[in-house]
């Protein structure tokens, strides 16, 4: 019955990127609204439910989570099957997991054959002053933001730790999936 329908819209978006760059503690974030510490993967469910407005339409966005597979290389394509947009997220302290985005997004491209949204998000900023101070080698912005534009992705940093930028990430992706649609 439309009437009593709580939503206008439902979008599945899927959360990637290498282990321990923070997806889960982004999702907890984006749900919790604080930062969560140790979370178990092993024990998580497979989405959680955010709901947002969106040019006054409800919006209800599934978050899905690996649940830790991509340690063992096992994110299947299936992963991203019937999804609306993707959140690849790298580590913008560890450039690794940066240099791995091209593969993820590989993946995605394959795994489904409609054109699906793409949020590329650089995680850890709080962390990054920090190392650079130490003399560690850390992601700087305009890396990041030239390798969204390569692919139309968005782009967008954050820190999952202090909640900068995190439902900015999430409601720009959703703008840009209603477009989408
Ligand atoms: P996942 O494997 O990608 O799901 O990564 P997790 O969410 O388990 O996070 C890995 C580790 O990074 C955990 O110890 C988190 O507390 C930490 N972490 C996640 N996001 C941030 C962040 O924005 N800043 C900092 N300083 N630590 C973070």
């Amino acid at each position: 019955q439309i009437l009593n329908h709580p939503f206008d819209r439902m979008f599945k978006v899927v959360f990637c990127g290498d282990a321990a760059v923070g997806k889960s503690t982004l999702i907890m974030r984006l749900c919790k609204g604080k930062f969560v510490s140790n979370i178990n993967s092993t024990l998580g469910v497979d989405f959680q439910n955010k709901q947002l407005e969106l040019d006054s339409k409800r919006i209800a966005v599934q978050l899905w989570d690996t649940a830790g597979q991509e340690r063992f290389r096992s994110v299947t394509k299936s992963y991203f099957r019937g999804c609306d947009g993707v959140i690849l997220v790298y580590d913008s302290t560890y450039e690794r997991s940066f240099l791995n985005v091209r593969e993820w997004i590989d993946t995605i491209t394959e795994s489904t054959p409609k054109k699906v949204s793409i949020m590329l998000v650089a995680n850890k900023i709080d962390l990054r002053n920090q190392m650079r101070a130490e003399g560690r080698r850390v992601v700087e912005y305009d890396d990041g933001a030239k390798l969204a534009k390569e692919y139309q992705a968005l782009f967008i940093e954050t820190s999952a730790k202090d909640g900068t930028n995190s439902d900015e990430a999430l409601i720009e992706l959703a703008r840009d999936m209603k477009c989408n649609e």
